[in-house]
Protein backbone atom coordinates (compact mmCIF):
# COMPACT_ATOMS: atom_id res chain seq x y z
CA UNK A 1 0.00 0.00 0.00
CA UNK A 2 1.24 3.01 -0.51
CA UNK A 3 2.19 5.91 2.36
CA UNK A 4 -1.57 7.50 1.96
CA UNK A 5 -3.45 4.62 1.48
CA UNK A 6 -2.01 3.48 4.53
CA UNK A 7 -2.46 6.55 6.82
CA UNK A 8 -6.41 6.87 5.63
CA UNK A 9 -6.61 3.09 6.22
CA UNK A 10 -5.66 3.88 9.51
CA UNK A 11 -6.84 7.18 10.42
CA UNK A 12 -10.30 7.05 7.89
CA UNK A 13 -11.13 9.22 5.10
CA UNK A 14 -11.84 12.16 6.65
CA UNK A 15 -8.91 12.49 8.82
CA UNK A 16 -6.33 12.51 5.76
CA UNK A 17 -6.53 15.45 3.86
CA UNK A 18 -4.82 16.14 0.42
CA UNK A 19 -4.72 18.42 -2.59
CA UNK A 20 -7.85 21.49 -2.39
CA UNK A 21 -8.83 19.77 1.39
CA UNK A 22 -5.37 21.40 2.46
CA UNK A 23 -6.21 24.05 4.60
CA UNK A 24 -4.19 27.20 4.05
CA UNK A 25 -2.95 27.57 7.49
CA UNK A 26 -1.25 24.26 7.56
CA UNK A 27 1.25 26.17 5.91
CA UNK A 28 2.22 28.91 8.07
CA UNK A 29 2.66 29.57 12.03
CA UNK A 30 2.14 33.07 12.88
CA UNK A 31 5.21 34.23 11.61
CA UNK A 32 3.83 34.15 7.86
CA UNK A 33 7.15 32.67 7.02
CA UNK A 34 5.39 29.39 5.31
CA UNK A 35 5.74 28.76 1.50
CA UNK A 36 4.90 25.26 1.21
CA UNK A 37 1.31 23.29 1.64
CA UNK A 38 2.38 19.71 3.45
CA UNK A 39 2.07 16.52 1.15
CA UNK A 40 -0.56 15.71 3.78
CA UNK A 41 -2.56 17.09 7.30
CA UNK A 42 -3.49 14.16 8.85
CA UNK A 43 -5.99 15.27 11.88
CA UNK A 44 -6.16 11.73 14.14
CA UNK A 45 -8.40 11.78 17.44
CA UNK A 46 -6.45 9.79 19.62
CA UNK A 47 -3.44 8.08 20.97
CA UNK A 48 -3.50 5.09 19.41
CA UNK A 49 -4.32 6.48 15.84
CA UNK A 50 -1.57 9.35 16.43
CA UNK A 51 1.10 6.30 17.26
CA UNK A 52 -0.61 4.14 14.18
CA UNK A 53 0.28 7.22 12.37
CA UNK A 54 3.55 8.08 13.06
CA UNK A 55 4.69 4.47 12.82
CA UNK A 56 3.36 4.36 9.03
CA UNK A 57 5.41 7.50 8.32
CA UNK A 58 8.27 6.02 10.22
CA UNK A 59 8.05 2.94 8.46
CA UNK A 60 8.15 4.83 4.97
CA UNK A 61 10.67 7.51 6.39
CA UNK A 62 7.91 10.16 6.07
CA UNK A 63 8.86 13.37 7.33
CA UNK A 64 5.97 14.64 9.80
CA UNK A 65 5.59 18.12 11.26
CA UNK A 66 3.39 18.28 14.43
CA UNK A 67 1.27 21.37 14.22
CA UNK A 68 -0.71 23.07 17.72
CA UNK A 69 -2.56 26.11 16.94
CA UNK A 70 -0.28 27.79 14.32
CA UNK A 71 0.31 30.63 16.53
CA UNK A 72 4.20 29.98 16.93
CA UNK A 73 6.39 32.96 15.83
CA UNK A 74 9.74 31.15 15.07
CA UNK A 75 8.21 29.38 11.64
CA UNK A 76 8.97 25.55 13.69
CA UNK A 77 5.26 24.24 12.62
CA UNK A 78 5.31 25.12 9.08
CA UNK A 79 6.29 22.33 6.29
CA UNK A 80 9.16 21.69 4.38
CA UNK A 81 7.92 20.54 0.78
CA UNK A 82 7.10 16.56 0.95
CA UNK A 83 6.52 16.88 4.78
CA UNK A 84 3.04 15.72 6.12
CA UNK A 85 1.42 17.87 8.84
CA UNK A 86 0.50 15.92 12.14
CA UNK A 87 -2.98 18.18 13.30
CA UNK A 88 -3.53 17.73 17.12
CA UNK A 89 -6.81 19.91 16.75
CA UNK A 90 -8.99 16.89 16.74
CA UNK A 91 -7.36 15.23 19.65
CA UNK A 92 -8.78 18.04 22.05
CA UNK A 93 -10.91 17.89 25.21
CA UNK A 94 -10.27 18.01 29.17
CA UNK A 95 -9.65 14.75 30.99
CA UNK A 96 -10.00 15.55 34.38
CA UNK A 97 -9.42 18.20 36.81
CA UNK A 98 -8.30 16.54 40.16
CA UNK A 99 -9.11 19.27 43.20
CA UNK A 100 -7.10 17.56 45.81
CA UNK A 101 -3.99 16.96 43.32
CA UNK A 102 -4.41 20.76 42.00
CA UNK A 103 -3.87 19.59 38.41
CA UNK A 104 -5.42 19.13 34.99
CA UNK A 105 -5.11 16.59 32.12
CA UNK A 106 -5.97 17.33 28.67
CA UNK A 107 -4.75 16.45 25.40
CA UNK A 108 -2.89 18.34 23.16
CA UNK A 109 -5.02 19.92 20.95
CA UNK A 110 -6.62 21.15 23.81
CA UNK A 111 -6.90 25.18 23.12
CA UNK A 112 -4.96 27.26 26.07
CA UNK A 113 -8.38 29.08 26.75
CA UNK A 114 -11.05 26.57 27.01
CA UNK A 115 -8.81 24.99 29.25
CA UNK A 116 -8.38 28.34 31.59
CA UNK A 117 -11.43 28.27 31.76
CA UNK A 118 -12.86 24.79 32.73
CA UNK A 119 -9.74 25.47 35.03
CA UNK A 120 -11.63 28.24 36.24
CA UNK A 121 -14.95 26.99 36.61
CA UNK A 122 -14.03 24.25 38.39
CA UNK A 123 -12.02 27.23 41.22
CA UNK A 124 -8.44 26.98 39.86
CA UNK A 125 -6.44 29.08 37.63
CA UNK A 126 -4.32 27.47 35.02
CA UNK A 127 -1.42 30.03 35.54
CA UNK A 128 -0.07 29.56 31.90
CA UNK A 129 -1.29 33.09 30.08
CA UNK A 130 -0.03 34.33 26.50
CA UNK A 131 -1.96 36.43 24.00
CA UNK A 132 -2.71 34.04 21.57
CA UNK A 133 -5.02 32.18 24.46
CA UNK A 134 -8.05 31.87 21.67
CA UNK A 135 -5.50 29.72 19.39
CA UNK A 136 -2.83 28.19 21.00
CA UNK A 137 -2.65 24.09 21.98
CA UNK A 138 -1.60 22.62 25.19
CA UNK A 139 1.09 20.57 22.71
CA UNK A 140 1.95 23.49 20.99
CA UNK A 141 2.63 25.47 23.96
CA UNK A 142 4.72 22.66 26.06
CA UNK A 143 6.66 21.93 22.70
CA UNK A 144 7.81 25.25 22.74
CA UNK A 145 7.93 26.04 26.55
CA UNK A 146 6.35 29.05 26.08
CA UNK A 147 6.07 31.96 29.09
CA UNK A 148 3.93 34.88 28.63
CA UNK A 149 2.43 37.13 30.90
CA UNK A 150 2.55 35.46 34.28
CA UNK A 151 5.82 33.95 33.91
CA UNK A 152 7.00 36.17 37.20
CA UNK A 153 4.93 34.66 39.69
CA UNK A 154 3.93 31.13 38.15
CA UNK A 155 6.91 30.10 36.20
CA UNK A 156 7.06 29.26 32.11
CA UNK A 157 4.97 26.52 30.90
CA UNK A 158 7.65 23.75 32.43
CA UNK A 159 7.56 25.10 35.70
CA UNK A 160 3.53 23.79 35.57
CA UNK A 161 4.09 20.66 33.90
CA UNK A 162 3.67 17.84 36.40
CA UNK A 163 3.20 14.46 33.77
CA UNK A 164 3.56 14.22 29.58
CA UNK A 165 2.37 11.60 27.20
CA UNK A 166 4.47 11.16 24.04
CA UNK A 167 4.47 9.64 20.73
CA UNK A 168 7.86 8.90 19.90
CA UNK A 169 9.76 8.71 16.58
CA UNK A 170 8.98 4.95 16.13
CA UNK A 171 5.39 5.35 17.07
CA UNK A 172 5.65 4.08 20.68
CA UNK A 173 4.02 5.77 23.10
CA UNK A 174 5.96 7.23 26.85
CA UNK A 175 3.24 8.01 29.12
CA UNK A 176 3.93 9.83 32.55
CA UNK A 177 0.69 11.67 33.64
CA UNK A 178 1.19 11.00 37.45
CA UNK A 179 0.05 13.80 39.01
CA UNK A 180 3.32 13.14 41.05
CA UNK A 181 5.13 16.90 42.42
CA UNK A 182 8.24 14.46 43.58
CA UNK A 183 9.80 12.14 41.47
CA UNK A 184 13.78 11.59 41.34
CA UNK A 185 13.52 8.41 39.52
CA UNK A 186 16.48 9.75 36.92
CA UNK A 187 16.14 11.46 34.17
CA UNK A 188 13.17 14.09 33.91
CA UNK A 189 11.35 12.25 31.04
CA UNK A 190 8.79 14.83 30.58
CA UNK A 191 10.92 17.56 30.75
CA UNK A 192 13.17 16.47 27.73
CA UNK A 193 10.39 16.91 25.97
CA UNK A 194 9.18 20.41 26.69
CA UNK A 195 10.96 22.81 24.68
CA UNK A 196 12.25 20.50 21.97
CA UNK A 197 9.73 21.96 19.28
CA UNK A 198 8.50 18.91 18.06
CA UNK A 199 11.79 17.33 16.75
CA UNK A 200 11.22 14.64 19.79
CA UNK A 201 8.22 13.30 19.90
CA UNK A 202 4.48 14.39 19.47
CA UNK A 203 3.30 15.31 22.43
CA UNK A 204 -0.33 13.66 23.16
CA UNK A 205 -1.20 14.53 26.86
CA UNK A 206 -0.52 16.15 29.69
CA UNK A 207 -1.02 17.04 33.43
CA UNK A 208 -0.26 20.43 34.39
CA UNK A 209 -0.57 22.06 37.67
CA UNK A 210 -3.47 24.22 39.18
CA UNK A 211 -3.17 27.35 41.24
CA UNK A 212 -5.88 28.86 43.10
CA UNK A 213 -7.78 31.06 41.77
CA UNK A 214 -7.24 34.59 42.53
CA UNK A 215 -9.83 36.60 44.07
CA UNK A 216 -8.94 40.08 43.42
CA UNK A 217 -6.51 41.69 41.12
CA UNK A 218 -4.87 45.00 41.28
CA UNK A 219 -3.14 46.48 38.49
CA UNK A 220 -1.81 49.89 37.96
CA UNK A 221 -0.38 51.75 34.71
CA UNK A 222 2.94 53.58 35.48
CA UNK A 223 5.21 56.37 34.25
CA UNK A 224 8.89 56.08 34.93
CA UNK A 225 11.46 58.35 33.19
CA UNK A 226 14.17 56.53 32.19
CA UNK A 227 14.78 52.63 32.16
CA UNK A 228 17.56 53.00 35.27
CA UNK A 229 14.61 53.23 37.76
CA UNK A 230 13.05 49.37 36.34
CA UNK A 231 15.44 47.44 38.34
CA UNK A 232 14.45 49.48 41.77
CA UNK A 233 10.81 49.27 40.83
CA UNK A 234 11.38 45.07 40.33
CA UNK A 235 13.48 45.03 43.83
CA UNK A 236 10.66 46.98 45.36
CA UNK A 237 8.06 45.42 43.96
CA UNK A 238 8.97 42.00 45.06
CA UNK A 239 9.89 42.15 48.72
CA UNK A 240 6.61 44.73 49.06
CA UNK A 241 3.94 43.11 46.78
CA UNK A 242 3.82 39.03 48.24
CA UNK A 243 1.31 38.70 45.08
CA UNK A 244 3.44 40.46 42.00
CA UNK A 245 2.13 38.98 38.94
CA UNK A 246 3.71 40.82 36.30
CA UNK A 247 5.44 43.37 35.44
CA UNK A 248 5.48 44.91 31.87
CA UNK A 249 7.13 47.30 29.94
CA UNK A 250 7.16 49.80 27.03
CA UNK A 251 9.03 52.13 25.87
CA UNK A 252 7.81 55.54 24.69
CA UNK A 253 7.36 54.69 21.02
CA UNK A 254 5.74 50.91 21.59
CA UNK A 255 3.33 52.66 23.82
CA UNK A 256 2.50 55.98 21.64
CA UNK A 257 1.52 53.62 18.92
CA UNK A 258 -0.24 50.89 20.82
CA UNK A 259 -2.20 53.18 22.41
CA UNK A 260 -3.17 55.30 19.30
CA UNK A 261 -3.91 51.64 17.76
CA UNK A 262 -6.51 51.04 20.70
CA UNK A 263 -7.97 54.49 21.06
CA UNK A 264 -7.35 55.16 24.42
CA UNK A 265 -5.12 58.10 25.86
CA UNK A 266 -4.36 56.02 29.38
CA UNK A 267 -0.80 58.92 29.44
CA UNK A 268 -0.51 62.53 27.63
CA UNK A 269 2.43 63.32 27.22
CA UNK A 270 3.95 59.38 26.87
CA UNK A 271 6.40 58.91 29.15
CA UNK A 272 9.64 57.56 28.41
CA UNK A 273 8.76 54.13 29.39
CA UNK A 274 5.25 52.87 31.07
CA UNK A 275 5.13 49.86 33.23
CA UNK A 276 2.06 47.79 34.17
CA UNK A 277 2.06 46.32 37.55
CA UNK A 278 -0.36 43.26 38.69
CA UNK A 279 -0.63 41.75 41.94
CA UNK A 280 -3.25 38.55 43.16
CA UNK A 281 -4.55 37.69 46.13
CA UNK A 282 -5.91 34.26 46.47
CA UNK A 283 -7.31 34.63 50.41
CA UNK A 284 -9.97 36.82 49.73
CA UNK A 285 -8.43 40.06 51.37
CA UNK A 286 -8.69 43.33 49.84
CA UNK A 287 -4.98 43.91 49.34
CA UNK A 288 -6.21 47.53 47.62
CA UNK A 289 -4.46 49.45 50.73
CA UNK A 290 -0.94 47.62 50.09
CA UNK A 291 -0.80 48.58 46.47
CA UNK A 292 -1.42 52.25 46.77
CA UNK A 293 0.92 52.58 49.78
CA UNK A 294 3.57 50.53 47.61
CA UNK A 295 3.07 52.97 44.22
CA UNK A 296 2.67 55.99 46.60
CA UNK A 297 6.41 54.90 48.27
CA UNK A 298 7.71 54.07 44.70
CA UNK A 299 6.55 57.64 44.05
CA UNK A 300 8.39 59.12 46.73
CA UNK A 301 11.33 57.69 46.61
CA UNK A 302 11.22 58.83 42.19
CA UNK A 303 11.07 55.48 40.80
CA UNK A 304 7.83 56.30 39.36
CA UNK A 305 6.64 59.69 37.81
CA UNK A 306 2.82 58.80 38.05
CA UNK A 307 0.88 55.87 38.30
CA UNK A 308 -3.26 55.48 37.37
CA UNK A 309 -4.34 52.33 38.90
CA UNK A 310 -7.29 50.61 37.20
CA UNK A 311 -10.57 50.72 38.79
CA UNK A 312 -12.53 48.33 36.81
CA UNK A 313 -11.67 45.09 35.14
CA UNK A 314 -12.16 47.41 31.91
CA UNK A 315 -9.73 49.69 32.65
CA UNK A 316 -7.35 47.21 33.49
CA UNK A 317 -7.83 45.39 30.25
CA UNK A 318 -7.44 48.80 28.33
CA UNK A 319 -3.82 49.08 30.19
CA UNK A 320 -3.38 45.17 29.27
CA UNK A 321 -4.38 45.62 25.22
CA UNK A 322 -1.95 48.06 24.53
CA UNK A 323 0.77 46.00 26.08
CA UNK A 324 -0.64 43.02 23.91
CA UNK A 325 -0.69 45.51 20.70
CA UNK A 326 -2.39 43.07 18.59
CA UNK A 327 -2.74 45.64 15.82
CA UNK A 328 1.15 45.93 15.31
CA UNK A 329 1.49 43.19 12.53
CA UNK A 330 -1.21 45.79 11.01
CA UNK A 331 0.54 48.49 11.70
CA UNK A 332 4.02 47.03 10.79
CA UNK A 333 3.60 45.07 7.37
CA UNK A 334 7.14 43.88 7.00
CA UNK A 335 7.26 42.98 10.82
CA UNK A 336 10.62 41.28 12.26
CA UNK A 337 10.34 40.29 15.41
CA UNK A 338 12.93 39.75 18.29
CA UNK A 339 12.28 38.01 21.59
CA UNK A 340 16.00 37.98 23.15
CA UNK A 341 16.40 37.78 27.29
CA UNK A 342 18.91 39.89 29.26
CA UNK A 343 20.23 40.13 33.03
CA UNK A 344 17.69 43.31 33.94
CA UNK A 345 20.76 44.91 34.81
CA UNK A 346 21.49 45.43 31.21
CA UNK A 347 18.29 45.68 29.90
CA UNK A 348 18.12 49.22 29.31
CA UNK A 349 21.47 50.05 28.01
CA UNK A 350 21.11 47.20 25.33
CA UNK A 351 18.07 48.65 24.26
CA UNK A 352 19.86 51.88 23.68
CA UNK A 353 22.56 49.95 21.80
CA UNK A 354 20.47 48.09 19.68
CA UNK A 355 18.27 51.20 18.32
CA UNK A 356 21.27 52.89 17.79
CA UNK A 357 23.23 50.25 16.12
CA UNK A 358 19.53 49.39 14.42
CA UNK A 359 19.17 53.21 13.31
CA UNK A 360 22.97 53.46 12.22
CA UNK A 361 22.22 50.45 9.43
CA UNK A 362 18.83 51.58 8.65
CA UNK A 363 18.34 55.00 8.89
CA UNK A 364 14.43 54.75 8.34
CA UNK A 365 13.58 51.68 9.88
CA UNK A 366 11.23 51.77 13.10
CA UNK A 367 11.88 49.63 15.88
CA UNK A 368 10.06 49.57 19.26
CA UNK A 369 10.85 47.73 22.55
CA UNK A 370 8.23 46.15 24.77
CA UNK A 371 8.47 42.69 27.13
CA UNK A 372 7.85 40.91 30.03
CA UNK A 373 10.47 43.24 32.46
CA UNK A 374 10.15 41.08 35.27
CA UNK A 375 11.26 38.08 33.58
CA UNK A 376 14.23 40.17 31.72
CA UNK A 377 12.42 39.16 27.99
CA UNK A 378 12.78 41.85 25.60
CA UNK A 379 10.52 41.83 22.56
CA UNK A 380 11.63 43.82 19.62
CA UNK A 381 9.74 45.37 16.72
CA UNK A 382 11.44 46.32 13.48
CA UNK A 383 10.40 47.12 10.16
CA UNK A 384 12.03 48.57 7.50
CA UNK A 385 9.17 50.32 5.49
CA UNK A 386 11.02 51.35 2.40
CA UNK A 387 9.39 49.05 -0.28
CA UNK A 388 11.74 47.54 -2.92
CA UNK A 389 14.65 47.24 -0.58
CA UNK A 390 16.35 43.45 -0.15
CA UNK A 391 15.26 41.67 2.72
CA UNK A 392 17.06 43.64 6.12
CA UNK A 393 16.06 40.60 8.78
CA UNK A 394 19.05 38.79 8.75
CA UNK A 395 21.06 41.95 9.49
CA UNK A 396 19.00 43.01 12.11
CA UNK A 397 18.89 39.81 13.39
CA UNK A 398 22.83 40.12 13.32
CA UNK A 399 22.95 43.20 14.89
CA UNK A 400 20.70 42.49 17.93
CA UNK A 401 22.24 39.38 18.19
CA UNK A 402 25.93 39.98 18.36
CA UNK A 403 24.74 43.11 21.26
CA UNK A 404 22.55 40.74 23.28
CA UNK A 405 26.03 37.84 22.96
CA UNK A 406 27.68 40.23 24.26
CA UNK A 407 25.26 41.09 27.23
CA UNK A 408 25.22 37.28 28.00
CA UNK A 409 21.47 37.42 26.94
CA UNK A 410 19.85 34.70 24.80
CA UNK A 411 18.60 34.72 21.29
CA UNK A 412 15.29 33.40 22.25
CA UNK A 413 13.59 33.85 25.75
CA UNK A 414 10.48 31.84 25.00
CA UNK A 415 9.55 32.15 21.17
CA UNK A 416 11.56 28.97 20.68
CA UNK A 417 14.19 28.85 17.49
CA UNK A 418 12.16 26.75 14.51
CA UNK A 419 13.47 27.64 11.26
CA UNK A 420 13.73 32.08 12.15
CA UNK A 421 16.58 31.01 14.52
CA UNK A 422 18.12 28.23 13.23
CA UNK A 423 21.40 29.85 11.88
CA UNK A 424 21.78 31.90 14.95
CA UNK A 425 21.59 28.97 18.01
CA UNK A 426 25.17 29.30 18.64
CA UNK A 427 24.94 32.56 19.21
CA UNK A 428 23.52 31.10 22.87
CA UNK A 429 24.49 27.89 22.73
CA UNK A 430 28.20 26.37 22.49
CA UNK A 431 29.31 23.64 20.64
CA UNK A 432 29.63 21.54 23.19
CA UNK A 433 25.59 22.14 23.90
CA UNK A 434 24.51 21.35 20.41
CA UNK A 435 26.71 18.82 19.64
CA UNK A 436 24.81 16.77 22.57
CA UNK A 437 21.10 18.37 21.27
CA UNK A 438 22.00 16.76 18.24
CA UNK A 439 22.88 13.51 20.28
CA UNK A 440 19.80 13.16 21.94
CA UNK A 441 18.12 14.41 18.45
CA UNK A 442 19.70 11.12 16.90
CA UNK A 443 19.16 8.82 20.06
CA UNK A 444 15.12 9.75 19.93
CA UNK A 445 14.96 9.84 16.12
CA UNK A 446 17.73 8.28 14.16
CA UNK A 447 15.71 8.46 10.65
CA UNK A 448 14.95 12.37 11.35
CA UNK A 449 11.45 11.61 10.57
CA UNK A 450 10.18 14.46 13.20
CA UNK A 451 10.18 18.07 12.24
CA UNK A 452 13.11 17.77 10.57
CA UNK A 453 15.10 21.50 10.03
CA UNK A 454 13.70 23.08 12.88
CA UNK A 455 15.87 23.88 15.93
CA UNK A 456 19.27 22.15 14.91
C1 LIG B 1 -0.71 37.29 19.52
C2 LIG B 1 0.35 36.34 19.99
C3 LIG B 1 0.85 36.45 21.28
C4 LIG B 1 1.83 35.56 21.73
N1 LIG B 1 2.30 35.71 22.98
C5 LIG B 1 3.22 34.84 23.44
C6 LIG B 1 3.74 34.96 24.76
O1 LIG B 1 3.39 35.87 25.50
N2 LIG B 1 4.63 34.05 25.18
C7 LIG B 1 5.05 33.01 24.36
O2 LIG B 1 5.86 32.20 24.81
N3 LIG B 1 4.60 32.90 23.11
C8 LIG B 1 3.70 33.76 22.63
N4 LIG B 1 3.24 33.65 21.34
C9 LIG B 1 3.76 32.56 20.48
C10 LIG B 1 2.90 31.27 20.47
O3 LIG B 1 1.56 31.55 20.77
C11 LIG B 1 3.44 30.23 21.44
O4 LIG B 1 4.73 29.83 21.03
C12 LIG B 1 2.57 28.96 21.56
O5 LIG B 1 3.16 28.13 22.52
C13 LIG B 1 2.45 28.17 20.27
O6 LIG B 1 1.42 27.20 20.44
P1 LIG B 1 0.67 26.59 19.17
O7 LIG B 1 -0.27 25.54 19.65
O8 LIG B 1 0.10 27.62 18.33
O9 LIG B 1 1.89 25.85 18.46
P2 LIG B 1 2.30 25.84 16.92
O10 LIG B 1 2.61 27.19 16.42
O11 LIG B 1 1.32 25.06 16.14
O12 LIG B 1 3.65 24.99 17.03
C14 LIG B 1 4.74 25.49 17.75
C15 LIG B 1 5.85 24.41 17.79
O13 LIG B 1 5.43 23.31 18.57
C16 LIG B 1 5.36 22.12 17.78
N5 LIG B 1 4.15 21.41 18.23
C17 LIG B 1 2.87 21.86 18.21
N6 LIG B 1 2.07 20.96 18.79
C18 LIG B 1 2.86 19.92 19.16
C19 LIG B 1 2.64 18.68 19.82
N7 LIG B 1 1.41 18.30 20.21
N8 LIG B 1 3.68 17.86 20.04
C20 LIG B 1 4.94 18.20 19.66
N9 LIG B 1 5.22 19.36 19.03
C21 LIG B 1 4.19 20.21 18.80
C22 LIG B 1 5.35 22.58 16.35
O14 LIG B 1 5.91 21.61 15.47
C23 LIG B 1 6.20 23.83 16.43
O15 LIG B 1 7.56 23.50 16.42
C24 LIG B 1 2.31 34.54 20.85
C25 LIG B 1 1.81 34.45 19.55
C26 LIG B 1 0.85 35.33 19.11
C27 LIG B 1 0.33 35.17 17.71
Amino acid sequence: MTLLAELTAALGPGAVLTGDDLPVRSMSDASETGRHKPLAVLRPTTTAEISAAVAICAHHQQTLVPQGGMTGLSGGANPAPGDVALSLERFAGIEDIDAEAASITLRAGTVLQVAQDAAAAAGFLLPIDLGSRGSCQIGGILANNAGGLRVIRHGMARDNLLGLEVVLADGSVISDLGKLVKNNTGYNLPQLFTGSEGTLGIITRAVLRLRPLPTGRCTALCALSDFDAVPSLLKLARTQLPGLSALEVMWQDYFALMQQAEGVQLFSPVPPLSVIIETESTNGSDQTADFEAFLAGALEAGILTDALIAQSTKEANAFWAVREGHRLEQIMPHLINLDISLDIGRMGACVDACRNALHQRFPDIRVLFFGHAGDGNLHIAADQPKPGQDDPTDEVYRIVYDLVRDAGGSISAEHGIGTLKRDYLSYSRTPEEITLMRLIKLALDPDGILNPGKLL
